[in-house]
């Protein structure tokens, strides 16, 4: 699955705001944004009015960014969410949260989203008796995530949890960091997602 690998403080100066992309940097005086808090180009310090399609494509780049997806796979989640019940913008978020690089990086496993694709890509996430190595898979209700690794990936592992210990682990989900284990609780609500995001203005504009 194709990705973005260029420059990821520059996405959140085109956003306006932290996206949290780059583990520990983001909560130090070392964040970009802190120090640039204007868009990337020649034009970023201009003022710049945004029409209502304006307001709709940053929220949607703003919320694919976050989740290190591009346009393709966004795209698909969105038209898996409106074939779905529910409030189709709801829907969309509860589905990149129950990704498994997600749920990693949400019990401070991964210091990024990007790093907790790695876990998942590296063989250390087991759901159940099985090993997934997919890291848009979808975790459902009751099933159980396990950490198994050589020594020398757990003990990295812990440092992560050390260096996130700040961040709180949503309600959704149950973590004992001894066992290294988790069970998907229920599934996340919007109101678990620790973040501003208007659903509303991505339904829109993908509705055109
Ligand atoms: Fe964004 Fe983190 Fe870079 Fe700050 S350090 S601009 S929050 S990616």
């Amino acid at each position: 699955m194709a990705r973005y690998t260029g420059a990821a403080c520059r996405l959140c100066r085109r956003e306006g705001e932290k996206l949290f992309l780059k583990g520990t940097r983001c909560n130090s005086p070392k964040c970009t944004l802190t120090k640039r808090a204007y868009a990337p180009g020649d034009h970023g310090q201009g003022r710049v009015k945004l029409s209502n399609y304006g307001v709709q494509l940053r929220e949607k780049q703003k919320v694919k960014r976050m989740y290190g997806m591009m346009e393709g796979q966004f795209r698909r989640y969105f038209a898996q969410a409106a074939k779905t019940k529910g409030v189709t913008g709801k829907v969309l978020l509860q589905q990149l949260e129950r990704r498994l690089d997600n749920v990693i990086f949400r019990l401070g496993l991964a210091v990024s989203r990007a790093q907790a694709r790695q876990v998942v890509r590296h063989n250390f996430v087991w759901v159940g008796e099985t090993r997934v190595n997919i890291p848009s898979y979808q975790v459902s209700k009751d099933e159980m995530i396990k950490i198994k690794g050589t020594e020398k990936a757990l003990n990295k592992l812990k440092e992560n949890l050390e260096a996130t210990k700040d961040r709180s682990v949503p309600t959704w989900l149950e973590f004992n960091p001894q066992a290294m284990t988790a069970r998907v609780a229920r599934l996340p609500e919007k109101e678990d997602i620790q973040a501003t995001i208007q659903e509303q203005l991505i339904v829109e504009l993908y509705s055109k």
